[in-house]
C-alpha cells in the first residue's frame, strides 16, 4: 500500500491528490489528506490498542487499578516527586492545581497568551475564584524579573499574588521552552516571595528532547506540573498532575469533585504507558519537521512575519493582503488541513501520525504557494 500511496502521489504530486485509499462500494476514491491543525488528531496505533486491550484493571476511585498506579508511580519517579494522579485532560490537571494552591480572592501570574488563561474556559475563576495577572512575556515565555514587578503589595482592594504558572512548551508563544536554569530562576522567587508554582508540562517531552535535560530535575524545582499524553505522544485520552502526597491527596478530592474520578481506566493509562515506552524519541522528528518547514515559510510572500519554530508549533501571520479564510481553503482544496490561530494567524503543529509521504506533500504544496 504505502509502495502504491507513492506511486500515486508521484503522478499527482502537482495536483492537490492522496495519501490515503478508501474504498466505497463501486469506485474508488483518492484524497491526500494532511492534518496540520494539531498533535492532538493523532489516532491510537493497533499496537497500542492491543496494549490497551491487555490492561490490568481495577476500580480506580479506590486507587485500585494497578495500570493507573503503575503510571502515576513512573510519572512521579520521572518527575523526581513522590505522587501523581491520572486525569481524563490537560484541563482537569492545570484546574486541579489552581484550585488547590489557591483560595478565591488570591490571584495566578501568568503569560497573556498561557493555556490556564485564553483556552480554559475561565476555569480559574469558575471553579477557583481567583483573578489573574497576565505578564505580556517573549514568545509565551515569563522570567523572574517580570514575576516579580508584577506582584501585588497587599493592600485590601488588591487582589493576593499566590501562584505562577509557568507553560513548558508553550502553545500560543509557538512552542518556546523553558531550560532548567530559567525554571529556576522562577522557583527561586516563588520560594522567597511565598508563591506556589505550577508547570502546565502538556508538551514538556517536546522541550525535554531539544534541551536533554534530566526531567528528575524539574521536581526540585517546582510544586507541581501536569503533563498531556494525548498531544505528541499519541495516547487518545489522559494527563497527569505530579506533586508531593499532601498535595495529590487533596488533588484527588477536586477531582472527584470536578466528576474526573473513573473507574477501570487502566485501559486508558495503558495507552499513556505503551506512548511513554515507544513515542518519546519520536517528538524529536517532529521538531525537526516543523523547523524545516519553518525555515520554507520564512520566505514566502504570504508570510509576514514568523515566530521563531522551537519544537514542533509552527505559527506565522500572514500578509496583509492574504484573507485567512481563503487562505486555508486553498490549503485545503490542495488536501491541507489547517486553522486559525488567532487574527490573521496561522498555527501548524507536527506530529507522529504524518508519515514521510504525507510530509513530502506537505513541504511541496506550501513550496509551490
Ligand atoms: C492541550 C493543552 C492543555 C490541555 O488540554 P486538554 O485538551 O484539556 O487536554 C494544557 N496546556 C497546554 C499548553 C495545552 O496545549
Amino acid at each position: 500500500m504505502p509502495k502504491f500511496r507513492k506511486i500515486i502521489f508521484d503522478w499527482f504530486g502537482k495536483s492537490n491528490y492522496f495519501v490515503t485509499l478508501s474504498y466505497s462500494h463501486t469506485c474508488y476514491t483518492f484524497i491526500l489528506e494532511v492534518n496540520i491543525i494539531s498533535d492532538t488528531v493523532t489516532k491510537p496505533s493497533k499496537q497500542m490498542l492491543d496494549f490497551m486491550l491487555s490492561a490490568e484493571v481495577g476500580d480506580d476511585v479506590f486507587a485500585e487499578d494497578p495500570t493507573v498506579n503503575a503510571l502515576e508511580s513512573r510519572l512521579s519517579k520521572m518527575f523526581g516527586m513522590d505522587s501523581a494522579l491520572f486525569c481524563p485532560s490537560g484541563t482537569m490537571t492545570n484546574q486541579i492545581a489552581i484550585k488547590v494552591h489557591t483560595k478565591s480572592l488570591d490571584e495566578m501570574i501568568c503569560d497573556i497568551d498561557s493555556h490556564v488563561y485564553q483556552a480554559e474556559s475561565s476555569g480559574f475563576a469558575f471553579h477557583s475564584g481567583i483573578s489573574v495577572n497576565l505578564i505580556h512575556g517573549i514568545n509565551g515565555k515569563i522570567n523572574a524579573e517580570q514575576i516579580s514587578a508584577s506582584l501585588r503589595p497587599g493592600f485590601d482592594w488588591q487582589p493576593l499574588s499566590k501562584l505562577v504558572v509557568l507553560e513548558n512548551t508553550t502553545n500560543k508563544g509557538g512552542g518556546s521552552y523553558y531550560t532548567l536554569d530559567e525554571i529556576s530562576s522562577v522557583y527561586k522567587l516563588t520560594r522567597d516571595k511565598g508563591l506556589k508554582l505550577h508547570i502546565d508540562g502538556a508538551r514538556i517531552f517536546n522541550a525535554l528532547i531539544e534541551t536533554n535535560e534530566p526531567s528528575e530535575k524539574i521536581g526540585l524545582l517546582c510544586d507541581s506540573i501536569s503533563v498531556c499524553f494525548s498531544k505528541g505522544l499519541g495516547a487518545p485520552v489522559g494527563s497527569i498532575l505530579i506533586g508531593d502526597k499532601t498535595f495529590i491527596r487533596e488533588a484527588r478530592r477536586f477531582r472527584k469533585v470536578m466528576g474526573g474520578g473513573m473507574r477501570q481506566s487502566g485501559i486508558l493509562a495503558a495507552a499513556c504507558l505503551y506512548a511513554l515506552n515507544h513515542h518519546i524519541p519520536d517528538l524529536k522528528i517532529d521538531n525537526t519537521r516543523a523547523k524545516e518547514l519553518g525555515t520554507i515559510l520564512k520566505s514566502k510572500h504570504f508570510v509576514k512575519q514568523i515566530k521563531p519554530v522551537y519544537t514542533n508549533i509552527i505559527i506565522f501571520i500572514l500578509a496583509d493582503h492574504i484573507n485567512t479564510i481563503d487562505f486555508l481553503n486553498n490549503l485545503k482544496s490542495k488536501g491541507i488541513l489547517a486553522s486559525e490561530f488567532g487574527h490573521q494567524t496561522i498555527r501548524f503543529v507536527m506530529h507522529r501520525d504524518i508519515t514521510p509521504d504525507q510530509f513530502d506533500f506537505l513541504i511541496k504544496i506550501i513550496e509551490s504557494l
